[in-house]
């Protein structure tokens, strides 16, 4: 079977090489050809023997997800949409600012845990992505971007920063998303810091375990609510995993991580959660864990129960935060005019949980301004 090298971080290019009789460094030299350069053309990969590349382009193929569309937004946002096959399309979010570049990359086609105010959840779940589609994303989107120039360049200044905050849930597709962190990690391949890429999850403790001790990057959590009763209701996985226990796990991650806190995420819900009662509890309950809040003004979407909450609600709530000694920051909207903004990804999901009894192919999700 001919294998998609995108797929293989450095152990799975050693193990594929060995496998064929050839030298661990023969995965370094395709590795930087492949991340460092973007090419996909064994026939250029000059400092291999031809007769290996020859034989290369009979066991290997270089594929990533193709690109569907690529918009651009009044802003410099810049969303791709990607075809991951049978009917599936994902999304990611390129946003460029002064000091930094972000790229927000999707994890599955769908989501299968169902947040109540996350146009993901709402469109079902179809599977979780391969590692050559989420690499794959950050594969072309460099290309679209112009950052590879050459065996030495790579896009270091135009994406400084990833984020697995795009479709899907990372951690409930933890292999792949362990070996295309090592990927992005890896100075062969994209070379970024620990610190640069940051992995938001809902709350899967067992896999916050395993990451942590896997790959640790920067982690971000989405808490949402500053109860079990309410966090219940938004964030349905909570029933599994209670605060308790995710704030444990928070602790434990906190030993490994590259930063010293958790970013907690928070989504402001008009009259759900946005009261300063409930900014106090949330102090309370977040009190023996070093962490940031990031508020993330809702965007609605078709269907959605919940209202954004009101301006001066979202600031008095950071207010109650910061006057706590919080570090709390409102994160911008930012592309919602070509919906890229978080909870306004797109994408396209045949769901095979038929949670809405058919199937359903939902080309417009709502996830308004992904990544920070
Ligand atoms: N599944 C992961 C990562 C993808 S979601 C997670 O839940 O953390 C990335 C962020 O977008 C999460 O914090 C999520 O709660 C938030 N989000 C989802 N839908 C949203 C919406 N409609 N408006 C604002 N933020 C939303
Ligand atoms: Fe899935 Fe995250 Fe959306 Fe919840 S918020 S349904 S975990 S993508």
């Amino acid at each position: 079977m001919t294998v998609n090298l995108l797929d293989l971080d450095a152990a799975g290019l050693t193990a594929f090489f060995a496998e064929h009789g050839e030298r661990p460094f023969r995965a370094r030299q395709v590795l930087r050809w492949l991340h460092r350069c973007g090419q996909a053309d064994f026939a250029v990969m000059t400092d291999i023997a031809r007769s290996l590349r020859d034989e290369l382009g009979s066991l290997a193929m270089v594929v990533p997800p193709a690109v569907i569309s690529d918009r651009i937004s009044d802003d410099g946002t810049r969303k791709f949409l990607f075809d991951v096959g049978g009917g599936n399309a994902v999304e990611s979010v390129f946003i460029p600012e002064e000091e930094r570049g972000t790229l927000c990359i999707s994890t599955q086609a769908g989501c299968a845990l169902d947040c109540s105010f996350c146009s993901t959840g709402k469109q079902g779940f179809n599977r979780n992505l391969s590692v050559a589609e989420i690499i794959g994303q950050l594969w072309q989107v460099r290309h679209a971007l112009g950052a590879w120039q050459g065996p030495e360049a790579n896009g270091e200044r135009l994406i400084s920063n990833v984020v697995l905050m795009g479709m899907g849930e990372p951690l409930a597709n933890l292999d792949n998303t362990v070996t295309a962190l090592r990927l992005m990690l890896d100075d062969n391949a994209y070379g970024l810091s620990r610190r640069r890429v940051t992995v938001s999850t809902s709350g899967l403790v067992p896999a916050m375990d395993r990451l942590r001790d896997e790959c640790a990057v920067a982690l971000a959590v989405s808490l949402h609510a500053p109860n079990d009763g309410l966090r219940d209701q938004l964030v349905p996985i909570n029933r599994k995993y209670p605060l308790r226990e995710l704030l444990a796990a928070c602790q434990r991650y906190l030993e490994k991580a590259p930063r010293d806190f958790v970013t907690f995420e928070y989504v402001m819900l008009d009259g759900v959660n946005d009261a300063d009662a409930q900014a106090r509890e949330l102090l309370a309950l977040t009190r023996a864990v070093p962490c940031k809040f990031n508020l993330i003004p809702f965007n609605p979407f078709p269907g959605s129960p919940y209202r954004r909450s009101p301006t001066y609600r979202i600031r008095r709530f950071a207010e109650v935060l910061l006057e706590a000694g919080v570090v709390t920051t409102t994160r911008k909207t930012r592309g919602d005019d070509i919906d890229a903004a978080c909870g306004q990804l797109a994408g396209q999901v045949l769901d095979r949980t038929q949670r809405t009894g058919r199937r359903t192919l939902v080309l417009q999700l709502d996830r308004q301004d992904a990544c920070t």
